[in-house]
């Protein structure tokens, strides 16, 4: 598939800060793309490079095969949702979402009929005539959507744009983003702290931690297959074996990631089914969650999570439970990815 946007080995430093540091990675085009990590690790910098808001310190950026260095922002096929949507408030929505056309100094007539359309395409064809006030925060996300896709550009970027929202509301509009991509077509590139977010919606995944990419691959290959301790932790928070326990168990000094629903629960004295791992350790907290239930275990030198669904098995064990006893937890050979760093 072509691509709509390569870095390559490109730096932003601020003064001593390295915001971004030889970062080298491609977006396809049409692809939903994410880019996630922890506040600071320079997610909004690789954005604003994309738009044009920055220019690298070194390194290339090119959109659409073409140098960027150059190109101001309006000038590329590129726009920007921002968390903070910042609508006018003195005017209504349709003027609201034509306004970057007007500057274009777009005849009226048509920027109204682009506006209009932008407003159907995020489900608001009936709202042009209200002021921002008038909508609730939902509505107002989506005629910042919609003031970014007024002028058909073939890459959207947005940044943290459901971060404002709560949580109901935030899933919902996963749901619709991830058709309106569909139906658009065009790439987008979205920028998110929230890991579930990011597994959730994207085709592609780039982990970002202080200004590198630790990993990029598939949500599933992500969430199955993290390359290093630091994507393990942050999504979906596995349980990493430190190298020394890791020692202990198998003999190799190589750090190991089990998720914490593979760990099960067992009681004391069971030995070791066939292909497995266990550990003992003491339980420090039993937490309901719901849906499962949440354990704390020190073992040796670290803690680990074991998640067990909800079942009548789990109930029975979590009632004979309690804090400071000595537990079993097991995991199958099949369950532990090896880390790199
Ligand atoms: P993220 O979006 O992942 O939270 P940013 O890309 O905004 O991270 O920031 C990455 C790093 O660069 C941070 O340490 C941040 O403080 C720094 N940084 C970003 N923009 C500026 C700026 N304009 N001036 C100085 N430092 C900046
Ligand atoms: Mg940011």
């Amino acid at each position: 598939m072509p691509v709509a946007i390569e870095f390559e080995q490109v730096c932003r430093q601020y003064g001593e800060v390295k915001a971004l540091d030889r970062v080298s990675f491609s977006v396809r085009e049409g692809e939903f793309f994410s880019m996630l990590g922890p506040s600071g690790s320079g997610k909004t910098t690789s954005l604003r490079l994309m738009a044009g808001f920055e220019q690298p310190s070194s390194g290339h950026l090119r959109l659409m095969g073409r140098e960027a260095a150059g190109t101001a922002p309006y000038d590329r096929d590129v726009n920007t949702v921002f968390q903070d949507y910042a609508l006018f408030p003195h005017m209504n929505v349709l003027d609201n979402v034509a306004y970057g056309l007007m500057v274009r100094k777009v005849p009226k007539a048509q920027r109204l009929a682009q506006a209009r359309e932008a407003l159907a395409m995020v489900a608001l064809p009936d709202h042009g005539a209200r002021t921002p006030a008038q909508l609730s925060g939902g509505q107002r996300q989506r005629v910042a959507l919609a003031r970014a896709l007024v002028n058909r550009p073939r890459i959207l970027l947005l940044d943290e744009p459901l971060g404002a929202l709560d949580l109901k509301l935030r899933e919902q509009m996963q749901v619709e983003l991830k058709a309106l991509h569909r139906k658009l077509g065009i790439t987008f590139v979205y920028v998110t702290h929230d890991q579930s977010e990011a597994l959730s919606m994207s085709d592609r995944i780039a982990v970002f931690n202080k200004g590198q990419i630790e990993q990029i691959a598939s949500p599933r290959d992500l969430y199955h297959r993290p390359k290093t301790r630091f994507v393990a932790d942050f999504v979906g928070s596995a349980n990493v074996i430190g190298e020394e326990l890791a020692y202990s168990l198998n003999g190799h000094r190589q750090a190991f990631a089990v998720r914490q629903e593979k760990m099960a629960v067992i009681p004391a004295g069971t030995a070791a089914a066939n292909g497995c791992f266990q550990v003992e350790g003491e339980l420090l907290s039993i937490q309901f969650l719901g849906a499962s239930q949440r354990l704390e275990v020190r073992v040796a030198n670290q803690t680990l999570i074991a998640l067990q669904p909800e079942s009548e098995m789990a109930n029975a064990m979590a009632s004979s439970t309690h804090a400071g006893q000595r537990i079993t937890l097991q995991w199958s050979a099949q369950d532990m990815v090896m880390l790199d760093a």
